[in-house]
């Protein structure tokens, strides 16, 4: 066991503080990775306040994390000491179920074990996140940055970047396809430029016209605000897809409206019950599909950091200092940061 250091919160409405902890030296397929930086993601914030109702105190969040391996397991074959590396949401899981023997451990049958908040498989301790100054992770939940990208913008691809990514991946979007991301913070930023990247024409949908500007800067070709009841009539079955970033129950059938017939509506914001309640003509008629999806497998995370660095693709952050963390939570919830915190971890340091 080694000594860490990292913010975590004992109640959802503590704020965080520094807490001593330890963490365990590597297991033989283990990589102890000293941490860089770490993204501030909207589900750090649901889990720190219990907003989903399984938080295990104390909650150390973070599970967008970049860092440097400084030990490895002697079974470990895929990363050396020394190598710039990344942990995303999850850090274990079954490996012998249908889903991780498909690489999406994300969906493990027994349930994946979450990079903070959830029992380890081997000795039952809570996972504590990234917002520390080490981790230690199985290697196989444990990728390469590559080279060209930048290490704090790329942190945030970890989550934010893999959770746009792989719905748009898997539901095919080409070129010529029409994307609908809804909602313009950490995800939906990253949503613009994935499916830009991949050929579609891109409209955001938000809140605010004042988004407008910094969404063609994204790379989106149209805005449309979704509090205009104008605007969203007149993109009445338009769309092929729309990828769903918002944080709060909603309304979907406006949205829904706005897909071309079989078009998909794929949610990510975790929203609990839809409220209100869906109007299923808004489906049946047009057979349209409404959809979930869960951040991403791990080797599809490596080709999503692969297809970033082959694109110029990383995320737009305001790096933070950890002392500021609490104001930090405040503001995401405001919506007041472009697009994406990201912990220096030297501030823990000092
Ligand atoms: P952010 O807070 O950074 O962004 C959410 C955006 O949604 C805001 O920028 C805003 O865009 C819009 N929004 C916020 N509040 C409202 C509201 N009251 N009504 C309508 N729109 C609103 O969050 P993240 O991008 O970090 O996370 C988004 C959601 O995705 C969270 O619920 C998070 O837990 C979830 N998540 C899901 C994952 C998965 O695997 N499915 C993985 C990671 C996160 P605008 O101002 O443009 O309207
Ligand atoms: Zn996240």
């Amino acid at each position: 066991m080694y000594n860490a250091i990292g913010y975590a919160t004992q109640t959802p409405t503590a704020p965080l503080t520094p807490m001593k902890f330890t963490r365990r030296d590597p297991r033989p397929d283990d990589v102890a990775i000293e941490i860089l930086y770490c993204g501030v993601c909207h589900s750090d914030i649901h889990q720190a306040r219990n907003d989903w109702g399984f938080a295990v105190y104390p909650v150390m969040p973070g599970h967008e994390i970049v860092g440097k391996v400084t030990a490895v397991g002697d079974k470990v074959t895929k990363h050396k000491v020394g190598d710039l590396v990344g942990v995303g949401c999850m850090v274990d899981s079954c490996r012998e179920c249908s889903a991780c023997k498909e690489d999406l451990e994300q969906y493990c049958l027994e349930g994946a074990t979450m990079t903070y908040c959830t029992p380890d498989r081997v000795d039952g301790s809570n996972t504590m996140g990234g917002y520390s100054d080490s981790i230690v992770v199985s290697e196989h939940f444990v990728v390469r940055i590559p080279e060209k990208l930048d290490l704090a913008s790329a942190a945030p691809l970890l989550c934010a970047g893999i959770t746009t990514y792989s719905p748009l991946q898997h539901y095919g979007v080409e070129a010529g396809d029409k994307v609908g991301i809804l909602g313009m913070g950490g995800l939906g930023h990253m949503g613009i430029k994935f499916a830009k990247a991949m050929g579609a024409e891109v409209t955001l949908f938000t809140r605010s016209e004042a988004k407008a500007a910094e969404a063609y800067r994204q790379g989106a070709d149209h805005v449309i605000v979704s509090t205009d009841p104008q605007q969203m009539k007149a993109a009445a079955d338009s769309f092929d897809f729309l990828l769903d970033t918002i944080p709060v129950p909603h309304d979907l059938n406006p949205y829904l409206e706005t897909l071309r017939f079989d078009g998909v509506h794929i949610l990510v914001g975790l929203i609990e019950p839809v409220e209100p309640a869906l109007n299923a003509f808004n489906l049946v008629f047009k057979r349209r599909v409404l959809a979930g999806s869960l951040i991403g497998g791990i080797a599809e995370t490596q080709e999503m950091l692969d297809f970033s660095a082959e694109h110029g693709i990383t995320c737009d952050i305001e790096m933070l200092d950890i002392k500021n963390i609490n104001e930090a939570f405040e503001r995401v919830v405001k919506g007041d940061v472009k697009y994406r915190f990201v912990i220096d971890m030297k501030t823990l340091k000092a």
